[in-house]
């Protein structure tokens, strides 16, 4: 075993639990985590508000694409999940269309599912030139008839970004392509066709959402290695020392870092001025989660629904999760409440007004038939974060390619969400893998399959076994 001496851990999120969980189990000691919060758990956490609900940072939904993660989580959770049959939809101009759009194309008014079905028969027909970026990826993939419906307004919506400046590389398996026969098959059977991609069920902890997950993981790392209340604001590269916001300072042989890669080129001193001017060209969009807590019937539309996405102009949300619905204990005992969890972006192309967006979402909540009436409800938690999504703008490959081998250089092992910036392989379940490879390559016993190879690892076909 290669002794890669002092370890140090930005961040008790996924990424940072994911490497401390793996050094613990390989018998490394040296390592020590230190996080800004009191708590673990990063963009995973939950929150109660004052009104007994419980909220997520946006619906967070275990997708996992590793055997390890599953057992690890196993481990830690002993038992305590509730299961659910994946229920997403799509609301727009006024009706409910299961997803995956194109395969329920059936509940489209005529003329649209014509243009739809149009734009899908040309893309068969004709062989276009490679796309150059996100928003010709979706044309010569869909065609414009489904483009123009659905996927130009709702990417738009999420992404916050003109689609034009976005990469499509990225996009792997988590978009399904559409495939025409089976769209004519549906069509002809008149039947929905909601069975696409990985995890047509997935599983969501009993009680606390899903930071309770990540305090289980938390938990069971030694605690004298964990530094809570602990925010790092500096780092002297030249000493390898962090700077510590109580005065102190801790150095490291190696670092691991999962805080967003921006701030920590800005924070870091030494670094060239190529690795600083790289890291100024990242983009990203944050995040404004609005929980909203309800007394009262819920609308009949949305018996079994998961999620809801949002492509129409009307709401600011992006996607709507029906949060009540993956745990009783999301909600006030009592039977009589319920709960909807909103999303919405903001970017310079989406700018967000701080003070109206809970009643613009409420707004459009009963605008869109979530809610029958203001009256309803109890209870409104709003959280930003300013780094919500890593934008895939294009060129980032070439950023990326040239900003992580050069922190590497100087022992600085950027990874995760924000840490590597690649949305493809954000996720809870490639995050906390990011940590556990990056530890298994510094100890020489494994490769980072997940950062170098993301299309590998979302294929489905690569489940690393645990050793
Ligand atoms: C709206 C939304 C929806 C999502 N939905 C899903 C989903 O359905 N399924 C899924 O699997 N994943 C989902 N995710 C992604 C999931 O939240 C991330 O995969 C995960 O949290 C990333 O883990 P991380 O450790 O890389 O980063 P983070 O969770 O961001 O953790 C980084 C940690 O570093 C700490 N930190 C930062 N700076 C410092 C500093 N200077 N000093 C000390 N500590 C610091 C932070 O406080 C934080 O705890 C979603 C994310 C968002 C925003």
């Amino acid at each position: 075993m290669k002794d890669p001496g002092r370890i140090v851990i930005i961040g008790a999120g996924p990424t940072g639990l994911g490497a401390a969980y793996r050094l613990e189990e390989i018998g490394f000691e040296r390592f020590l985590v230190v996080e800004t919060k009191g708590f673990p758990g990063g963009l995973a956490t939950s929150y109660r508000d004052s009104q007994g609900f419980t909220w997520d940072v946006g619906g967070h939904v275990q997708f996992s694409h590793y055997s390890y993660y599953d057992d690890v989580l196993d481990l830690v959770m002993r038992g305590r999940w509730l299961s659910h049959d994946r229920s997403a939809w799509v609301w727009t101009g006024g009706r409910f269309i299961p997803y995956p759009f194109q395969y329920n194309l059936r509940y489209l008014p005529e003329d649209q599912r014509q243009r739809a079905l149009e734009g899908l028969q040309n893309v068969a027909d004709e062989k276009k030139p490679k796309a150059k970026n996100f928003a010709e990826w979706i044309e010569a993939t869909y065609g414009q008839g489904l483009a123009e419906i659905f996927l130009y307004p709702y990417n738009e919506k999420v992404w916050g970004y003109p689609l034009e400046t976005l990469d499509s590389h990225w996009v792997g398996d988590r978009v399904p392509p559409p495939d025409p026969e089976r769209i004519r098959q549906s069509l002809a059977a008149s039947r929905d066709d909601n069975s696409w991609g990985p995890n047509r069920t997935f599983r969501f902890p009993q009680r606390g959402g899903t930071g309770a997950i990540w305090q289980a993981v938390a938990a069971s790392i030694h605690p004298s290695r964990l530094l809570f209340d602990t925010p790092v604001d500096s780092i002297d590269i030249q000493n390898k020392r962090l700077m510590l916001r109580n005065g102190s300072a801790l150095t490291f042989d190696h670092l691991i870092t999962t805080m967003p890669l921006d701030l920590l080129c800005a924070r870091t001193e030494g670094l060239e001025s190529d690795t600083e001017e790289l890291a100024l060209q990242l983009v990203s969009s944050s995040c404004h989660i609005i929980g909203i807590g309800l007394k009262g019937p819920e609308p009949r539309a949305l018996a079994g629904k998961c999620w809801i996405y949002f492509p129409d102009a009307n709401s600011p949300y992006y996607r709507v999760t029906v949060f009540s619905h993956y745990s009783p204990d999301n909600v006030p005992p009592g039977g009589e409440h319920w709960s909807l969890m909103a999303e919405v972006c903001e970017s310079p192309f989406r700018p967000v007004d701080q003070k109206q967006i809970e009643s613009q979402v409420i707004t459009a909540m009963q605008e869109d038939g979530l809610i029958t009436s203001a009256n309803e409800v109890v209870s409104v938690w709003h959280r930003r974060e300013s780094h919500g999504y890593p934008t895939p703008f294009l060129g980032r490959d070439q950023v990326l390619g040239r900003l992580l081998p050069a922190l590497e250089q100087l022992s600085v092992f950027s990874r995760g969400r924000f840490g590597a910036w690649k949305y493809e392989v954000s996720n809870q379940d490639h995050s906390f893998m990011q940590g556990v490879e990056l530890v298994d390559r510094l100890f020489g016993r494994g490769e980072e399959v997940t950062l170098n190879n993301p299309d590998l690892v979302n294929s489905g076909h690569f489940r690393r076994r645990q050793e």
